[in-house]
């Protein structure tokens, strides 16, 4: 029986970003008609044009690159094809896990819920929304405590993203019991309820593709 591994290297690191942008393209339209209901109906296409500008400056990275120069090549990519709402919120997260990962050359179960706890404060920090505002910081507050409570159990790589992905779910989910103050739903107020956030949707399918990602190497 193979086991999964519990640590990857820049390559796989790039591997996964990839992986990440594929599901996003995929999930594009629904990302947009849950954005469609609530507010103007592109989120997952801007999200699909930011990952897909990650992945063309990923593309020519140098072997040699560290999982820092990996992501501020994806922050700038990022920030470059999407400039407004997602594009700040995306690159600050980029930096602040990509600084999380500094002088690592392999990254493992402690140092990967590092790197989302990283850059889900970076994602708190720049968009300043809080817990409850129905967005992203929604279903990437929860998606790292339940990382940082499997860590703690002492559960594997693949299965702390597992936690994470979960905790994002769960957290996608109960914005749709919330009402939006942030953003141009806020605007709808309540006719926000019943439907769940866009951001939160796009955060749970990145955590949900990372872990499903890992799950797939083996040693
Ligand atoms: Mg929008």
């Amino acid at each position: 029986m193979t086991e999964t591994i519990q640590q990857i290297t820049p390559a796989q690191f790039v591997a996964l970003f990839n992986r990440i942008g594929e599901a996003i393209e995929a999930e594009k339209g629904w990302l947009s008609d849950l954005d469609g209901v609530i507010g103007d109906g592109d989120h997952g296409v801007t999200m699909a044009i930011g990952w897909t500008a990650v992945r063309e400056a990923l593309a020519g990275i140098g072997a040699d690159k560290s999982f820092t120069d990996i992501c501020n090549t994806a922050a700038k990519a990022f920030l470059n094809a999407v400039g407004a709402s997602a594009g700040p919120l995306y690159a600050t997260a980029f930096m602040r896990g990509g600084a999380a990962l500094k002088g690592r050359e392999t990254l493992d179960a402690a140092t990967m819920v590092a790197f989302i706890e990283a850059a889900a404060q970076g994602i708190v920090d720049r968009g300043k929304a809080e817990p409850g505002d129905k967005t992203m910081v929604d279903a990437w507050m929860p998606a790292v405590a339940a990382a940082k409570a499997a860590l703690a159990d002492g559960k594997s790589l693949a299965d702390c993203l597992q936690a994470a992905a979960s905790g994002a779910e769960s957290g996608m989910k109960a914005t749709a019991d919330m009402t939006a103050k942030k953003g141009r739903s806020s605007k709808l107020g309540e006719r926000s309820l019943g439907h769940m956030d866009p951001g939160a949707a796009s955060t749970f399918i990145t955590l949900r593709t990372m872990a499903q990602g890992v799950a797939a190497l083996t040693n």
